[in-house]
């Protein structure tokens, strides 16, 4: 067995890979960029080695540093976590060349799954099913059309080197195909520098079903079970689940043994996910039909979505990925493995629904979480949820015996727990986990996007939430006998207060709504009320902090340093909710900042091409009186 391992990552993954390997008894070395030099995964590693500046580029992508950080501490292995350099076969030969051991697939496993085409032939020739369409190597508009128009619209044009759903454009009739095809192949030569193509059929009620498999190497590999991860914002998962709801015994089968196959075509060791799209729109056993089940794609890595596997199977997938590493059999055969009860896993992020679901960065002043579900997490009350990475506060999974025990335990969850002052996607998480169409099983890709603002909107704290609040400080200050006293008059029963720095009257009255304390209660005496996953912070006394969430009612604050690409709006113009204000380009993305509500633009400090720090003011919206 390994004894010392460098964990090529930061955030809850690099401390979920610590944890296990303390268990085993291995000595763990973590890395880190100067934005991460006080953070958990450090905290918790036996050792640390400082790698580079804050951005991941100068740090954690930089290959020849964490070799040279495993090197000068000894350590003997690397697991490279998700993301980051998981799947660069490159940094995966490196690392053996350098006489190290990879947790992680052959270099030529990674490369094989690397292109869609190949990767589709490949599995077409193990005998996997794949998405029917055109892999061909001839290119012309022209053939390329011919096969569209033979395959029946909707078709889905796809980069061959694309990936995070880019280089995509889906065509609904022949009459836009060839328009469609340009800008597709332009797209994949700047943003891949490959423009060729493939063509498949586009498929409608899509369900995203993934199979977890794993390999070792003396040849053999076993399927852990699939999750579902249909609950998806713009391609990119939301809710994940094990198993997938509707799923019956013979397509279970099938799919898992395509998957093996999958993984055996590509002599596949360590952790992978075979990744399926599947027609549900057949209105019988949950919509799922083996011969409507195909091949989308191979991720060589563990997944983000992994715990809903362990809680379901009771197996430790990093404790197998590093036993696997260190050379041992798989700890447990195929007929070993079954499915206990059922999980859900919940990202929860610092981003703002309301606003676009915007980044949101910041400090973590309030943190509270329940310990009734596993929270996978790398942050601490009093840290930071840096504007460098990914803004994932916590992953959150429930196991059940059954899918609505697990999902009632998420919601739970999302109503006892609180973080703050930065803006989460917790009330988001809650909308989604109690649409009676997830409740039911009804799954597909699309059903985030079909809800609209149905899912996002909050209109204010609620008369239930303020009725709590205002009796939570009626309560303490009749304690203190400081309450309604007022000479020739009656007894007043309003209370004047501060909602996320807002002054509101909330009326005292009993609520069945709980009150939770804030763990700095004795300095500033500030409450907690939580409805439907939507933490309402209150206090007696204005926040002395300006900026962050006292402040942003109206106030649009750059969330991350950045460029200015687009200034829609002028000052005094009068702007509607959800209206696009100001376009900035952070981290290779771009944001757009919205009007939070109807109202006047009163104040604009953006100019097209300008660069801002995080926490600048650029505009300022006010509600219009009346
Ligand atoms: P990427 O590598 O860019 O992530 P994928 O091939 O994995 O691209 O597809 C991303 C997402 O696009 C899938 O999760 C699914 O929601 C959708 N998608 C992919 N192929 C199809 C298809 N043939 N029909 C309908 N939707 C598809």
């Amino acid at each position: 067995m390994i004894q010392s391992l460098l964990i090529a990552n930061r955030g809850e993954i690099a401390c979920r890979i610590i944890r296990t390997a303390r268990r085993l008894g291995i000595r763990t070395v973590a890395v880190y960029s100067d934005a991460d030099a006080n953070s958990l995964h450090v905290r918790q590693a036996d050792e640390a080695v400082h790698i580079g500046p804050s951005p991941a580029r100068q740090s954690y992508l930089i290959g020849e540093r964490i070799i040279a950080a495993a090197r000068a501490t000894g350590a003997e292995a690397i697991h490279p976590g998700y993301g980051f350099l998981s799947e660069n076969a490159a940094f995966a030969q490196a690392v053996i060349d350098a006489g190290l051991i990879w947790v992680g697939p052959n270099p030529s496993s990674i490369t094989a799954m690397g292109l869609k085409d190949a990767a589709k032939k490949l599995m077409a020739d193990a005998g996997v099913p794949v998405t029917p369409g055109y892999l061909g190597e001839d290119q012309s508009a022209d053939r390329l059309q011919a096969e569209a128009d033979a395959i029946g619209y909707p078709v889905l044009i796809k980069a061959v080197a694309g990936g995070g759903g880019k280089g995509m454009r889906r065509v609904d009739a022949a009459a836009d195909f060839a328009d469609a095809l340009l800008s597709c192949q332009r797209e994949a030569a700047s943003s891949f520098g490959n423009d060729q193509v493939l063509i498949e059929k586009y498929i409608l009620s899509p369900r995203h079903i993934e199979v977890q498999v794993f390999g070792d190497s003396h040849g053999q590999v076993v399927h852990l079970f699939e999750r579902d991860c249909s609950l998806q914002r713009r391609h990119q998962k939301v809710i994940e689940e094990a198993p997938a709801p509707g799923m019956d015994e013979a397509t279970r089968q099938a799919i898992c043994a395509a998957a093996v196959r999958a993984a055996q075509a590509v002599d596949y060791v360590g952790a992978g996910t075979v990744e399926f799209i599947a027609d549900a729109s057949a209105k019988e056993s949950g919509g799922l039909r083996a011969d409507r089940i195909w091949f989308m794609e191979m991720n060589t890595r563990l997944q983000v979505e992994h715990p809903v596997t362990e809680e379901i199977t009771g197996v430790d997938l990093v404790e197998w990925q590093l036993r696997v590493a260190s050379g041992e059999p798989l700890p447990k055969k195929q007929g070993e493995l079954s499915i206990n009860g059922h999980a859900i896993e919940a990202r929860l992020y610092a981003e703002d629904p309301v606003r676009g679901f915007l980044p949101s960065p910041g400090r973590i002043d309030r943190l509270s979480f329940d310990h009734h579900a596993r929270v996978e997490t790398a942050v601490e009350e009093g840290d930071t949820v840096s504007s460098f990475y990914d803004p994932m506060i916590a992953k959150v999974i429930c196991h059940g015996a059954d899918r609505d025990a697990a999902r009632l335990g998420l919601l739970r969850w999302l109503d006892s727990s609180f973080v703050g002052p930065l803006r989460t996607n917790k009330p988001f998480l809650h909308a989604c986990l109690a649409m009676p169409d997830f409740a039911e099983g009804r799954l597909d890709t699309g059903m985030i996007e079909r809800q609209g603002e149905a899912l996002t909107a909050i209109d204010g704290p609620s008369d239930r939430v303020l009725a709590a609040a205002g009796q939570h400080f009626r309560r303490e200050w009749q304690g203190k006998g400081l309450f309604g006293f007022r000479l020739n008059a009656a007894p007043k029963t309003s209370v004047d207060l501060f909602v996320d720095g807002r002054p509101v009257v909330a009326e005292a009255k009993s609520s069945e709504l709980r009150t939770g304390l804030c763990s700095d209660m004795e300095r500033d005496g500030t409450i907690i009320v939580t409805e439907a996953g939507q933490s309402w912070f209150f206090s007696q006394t204005p926040p002395v902090k300006a900026g962050g969430a006292a402040a942003s009612d109206g106030a649009i604050l750059s969330p991350m340093p950045g460029r200015i690409i687009a200034v829609a709006v002028a000052k005094g113009d009068r702007v509607a909710k959800g209206q696009k204000l100001v376009t900035l380009e952070a981290m290779k993305m771009e944001h757009s900042l919205v009007a939070p509500f109807d109202g006047v633009v009163a104040e604009l400090d953006a100019s097209e091409g300008g660069q801002v720090s995080e926490g600048t003011l650029l505009v300022l919206v006010e509600r219009e009186e009346g």
